[in-house]
């Protein structure tokens, strides 16, 4: 009789594992990454064929172009690594100052941390939501610095992460200025849910 079952929720009895497949095992690791740079170099080299099969000049393939393209993924690279380290010094200053509980995410318009339990002082508001604007540029003026020495493309590079830091910092920055001028009351306290951010007063004040 021909079995009907699509699966099964246990093993049932006579099983034994026959095959196991590891992606995270070094060996494994390293020898698919290779199979894909072999995919990817031999897509790129009948890509080429076609081209100049088709009757098109060869195109050419430079060491600075092939640096160039490195450079950004680098690029990319740095880009993530920044965001997600962004919002870890938000959450670093927080758990350090409260020992709460944090929130992470990413919505449409930004990504975020927050401490959603709990209402902070204004200076502890203060501290976790301007550190990561100083911080990173304290790290990316000098490295863009440095850069401008070693190649005009890598500098670029370097200050348009810059820009992308100095910019998306816009967000804490409107927060920090109101609490450091509009709102001086020590007294006065923030919830910061992540993607919102409240400002309480006591009354009488
Ligand atoms: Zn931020």
């Amino acid at each position: 009789m021909e079995n009907k079952r699509t699966f099964e929720r246990e093993l049932p009895e006579g099983y034994r594992e026959v095959f196991h497949f590891n992606a995270k095992s070094i060996k494994v690791g390293i020898i698919f990454n290779l199979i894909a740079l072999a995919v990817l170099i031999a897509v790129m080299a009948v890509g080429r064929w076609i081209y100049i099969a088709a009757g098109e000049p060869a195109p050419r393939i430079s060491l600075e172009g092939i640096l160039r393209s490195v450079a950004m993924l680098g690029f990319i690279a740095a880009m993530v690594l920044y965001i997600v380290l962004h919002e870890l010094v938000h959450g670093f200053c927080y758990k350090r100052m409260t020992g709460e509980r944090l929130t992470f995410g990413i919505s449409w318009s930004c990504a975020f941390c927050g401490v959603p339990n709990i209402y902070t002082y204004r200076k502890t508001s203060i501290i976790a939501a301007s550190a990561p604007l100083i911080l990173f540029t304290v790290l990316l003026v000098p490295m863009c610095a440095a850069l401008m020495y070693v190649h005009p493309y890598l500098y670029m590079l370097g200050l348009f992460l810059f820009g992308l830091h100095l910019g998306g910092c816009s967000g804490d920055f409107y927060f920090v200025w109101i609490l450091l001028f509009k709102y001086k009351n020590p007294d006065a306290l923030m919830r910061d849910t992540g993607p919102e951010q409240f400002i309480f007063l006591p009354d009488s004040k």
